[in-house]
This record gives structure tokens, C-alpha cells and sequence, in this order.
């Protein structure tokens, strides 16, 4: 409505906050609820201390009926955060959506999701396709092109080149020609796929190495215009791009790491989301006292490679993902606190 593209319009980031259910485990282990939440207030209540802290988002997705908690579905989340982001992106914006939060609070069910229950990713590039076969505007061709890499260790890797075929390269997928987008969903559909299962393997061969890595998919659509202006023909084109952002978990930026590999690890991935923090805080800071703030995006590999689509002519925004149990309750309170000094 009215109040969201508001706020969309009038700050450089939008958070919203999403706490999942219990997990079969907390339940048999009847686990404490001690998140709340109530319009755009984020409650906690610390079952140790009892103190209670309150949060504002522009977002807080559950909702609370009586006892009962109600949870946000995967067609709300991606209606009120991720479909404003593609309006944005046929506006020639470049737009973010980062999820941030600790391993197990649902970053990738919220960001990939599975079949029916499909997350941000497949539900944009789905409604992307059939926005672009509705255009019936001729004047306009589209292309749009998708990549999907993985941050690791301060490291870029290619998440759509395989072993067997290293020379395969991101494809242009047009749209123009063909305008039934089915093809096109399902060709992407099998990008992402292996991307995802690469994600699982690809630098070191540890399967629960996704935690540990950032994955950025990326599409960059141009629309290109002829327009004839006294017999002459000009092309007139406007790029944007679109990134869909599944961070490391949040955890290793705090866990004391005591050696080797994991140190490494740790302090990587430390840096991104301190950078990444740093980053959206001081774009925030641009928009608010309108003066040229310095952005430190050459301070990790992760924004260095965001550089282009944060700030500037570009809408970001975040899902900050947490837990309902009482025995995560640290870890949310430092997620609720990284998301709001994003805002
Ligand atoms: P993360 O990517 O943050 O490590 P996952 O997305 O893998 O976490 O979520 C952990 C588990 O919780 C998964 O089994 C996932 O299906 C489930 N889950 C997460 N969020 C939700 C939700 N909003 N509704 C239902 N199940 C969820």
C-alpha cells in the first residue's frame, strides 16, 4: 500500500525481521518462546535476565493471534520485500536483498526455499519472466543475463562452472524472441540448481561449508529502446542490477575461532558482514544528512563485488532472520541489533 513504497522511497534501506517456527527438535525439547513480535516492533524477553529489549523494523514478519503465533509465508515475504525490488529493477534501479542471520534461523529457505514452498529467488525470477512476456511493447527488448557466485575465504568462485565443463559461462537469456517465458523460468531454474548443489561442495568439499560462504546470484537485465528521431535510429538502453544475497551465518563473526583453517575462516567472514554493516550504515547516513559519506567498500571482497548495486542509484534491502527459542537468544539479540543499525 500507500505506507510501504513510502518507505521504500524515503530511506536507502529497508530491514525487515522474520522469526521461524520451532523446529520438531525445539519442540520436543519444549523449548521457551522469547521472540515477539507486533506490527513492526520486535520484541525479546531473555529468559535468563528477564530484561526485555524492543526493536523497530520497517517489516517484522509474523504475526501474533492471541497465543498463537502466526508465521509469515513465503508469498508474504516475497509480496512485501522482494516485489517492490523488481518494480525498482524495470525502473533501471539497482536493487539488494541481503539475508542475514545465524546457521539454522532461515536464511536459505527464506532466500531458495524448496518446491512449494518456494523462496525469494525462484518466485522473482518467475514473476521477472512473465512481467517481461506481458510486455507488449515491441519497442522494448530485454535480455537478461543470470550469475551465481560464491564468497569464501575472501575468494570468488564461480558457482555455474562445473569441473567437467570449465569453459561454460553465464548465458545471455533473451526474451525477446521467444515470448513464452516457460523455457526460460526452467532454463534458470536448472542454472540454479547447480549452482546450489556446487554451493554444497565446490572449494573445500565440506557439505555444511554453505554457512561458512556468502552466495550472491546476480541477474542483470537491459532494456534496450529504439526511438527514431528525425528518420534516425537511437538505441536507448538502461541496465539494472539484481542481487539476491544469502550471507554466511551470522554466528562465526562472534565465535572465537582458536586456529588454523577456522581462524581463517572466521575472520573472513568476520570482515564481510563488519563491512557489509559498516557499509549500509554509512549509505544510510548519506541519505539522511544528504552529505558525502565515505563508503568502505574496498574493505572485503563481498562488497568490492556489490560496489556497483549499494548506494548510489540502487534500493537494498534486508531480511534479518532469527529463531523463536530461548537457547538462541544471544545470537538473535545480535542479529536484531545488526539490522537495526542498517536502517
Ligand atoms: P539457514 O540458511 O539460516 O542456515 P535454513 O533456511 O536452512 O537456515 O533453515 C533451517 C531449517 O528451518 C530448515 O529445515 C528450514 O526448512 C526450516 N525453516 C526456516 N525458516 C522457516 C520458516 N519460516 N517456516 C518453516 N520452516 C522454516
Amino acid at each position: 500500500g500507500h505506507q510501504e513504497s513510502f518507505k521504500m522511497e524515503n530511506s536507502a534501506v529497508t530491514v525487515a525481521v522474520r522469526v521461524r517456527p520451532f523446529s520438531a527438535r525445539e519442540k520436543a525439547e519444549k523449548a521457551t518462546q522469547v521472540i515477539f513480535m507486533n506490527g513492526q516492533e520486535t520484541n525479546v524477553q531473555h529468559p535468563e535476565s528477564r530484561q526485555s529489549y524492543s526493536f523497530t523494523y520497517d517489516f517484522s514478519f509474523c504475526s501474533v493471534d492471541g497465543d498463537d503465533p502466526t508465521f509469515a509465508s513465503q508469498k508474504t515475504v516475497y509480496k512485501t520485500l522482494a516485489r517492490p525490488l523488481l518494480q525498482r529493477a524495470f525502473e533501471g534501479f539497482n536493487t539488494c536483498l541481503f539475508a542475514y542471520g545465524q546457521t539454522g534461523s532461515g536464511k536459505s529457505y527464506t532466500m531458495m526455499g524448496f518446491e512449494e514452498e518456494a523462496g525469494v529467488i525462484p518466485r522473482f525470477c518467475q514473476e521477472l519472466f512473465m512481467k517481461l512476456a506481458s510486455m507488449e511493447d515491441e519497442e522494448v527488448k530485454c535480455h537478461v543475463e543470470m550469475s551465481y557466485f560464491e564468497v569464501y575465504n575472501e575468494k570468488i568462485h564461480d558457482l555455474l562452472v562445473t569441473r567437467e565443463e570449465p569453459n561454460q559461462k553465464k548465458m545471455p537469456l533473451r526474451v525477446r524472441e521467444h515470448p513464452v517465458h516457460g523455457p526460460y523460468v526452467a532454463e534458470l531454474s536448472g542454472w540454479l540448481e547447480l549452482g546450489n548443489k556446487q554451493r554444497a561442495t565446490a572449494a573445500t568439499g565440506m557439505n555444511d561449508k554453505s554457512s561458512r560462504s556468502h552466495s550472491v546470484f546476480t541477474l542483470v537485465m537491459t532494456q534496450t529502446k529504439t526511438e527514431f528521431v528525425e528518420g534516425e535510429e537511437h538505441d536507448h538502453s538502461i541496465s539494472s542490477r539484481i542481487n539476491l544475497v544469502d550471507l554466511a551465518g551470522s554466528e562465526r563473526c562472534r565465535t572465537a575461532q582458536t586456529s588454523g583453517e577456522r581462524l581463517r575462516e572466521g575472520a573472513s567472514i568476520n570482515k564481510s558482514l563488519l563491512t557489509l554493516g559498516k557499509v549500509i550504515s554509512a549509505l544510510s547516513e548519506q541519505v539522511l544528512t544528504r552529505k558525502k559519506v565515505f563508503i568502505p567498500y574496498r574493505e572485503s571482497v563481498l562488497t568490492w563485488l556489490l560496489k556497483e548495486s549499494l548506494g548510489g542509484n540502487s534500493k537494498t534491502a534486508m531480511i534479518a532472520t532469527v529463531s523463536p527459542a530461548g537457547t538462541n537468544v544471544e545470537e538473535s539479540l545480535s542479529t536484531l541489533r545488526y539490522a537495526q543499525q542498517a536502517r
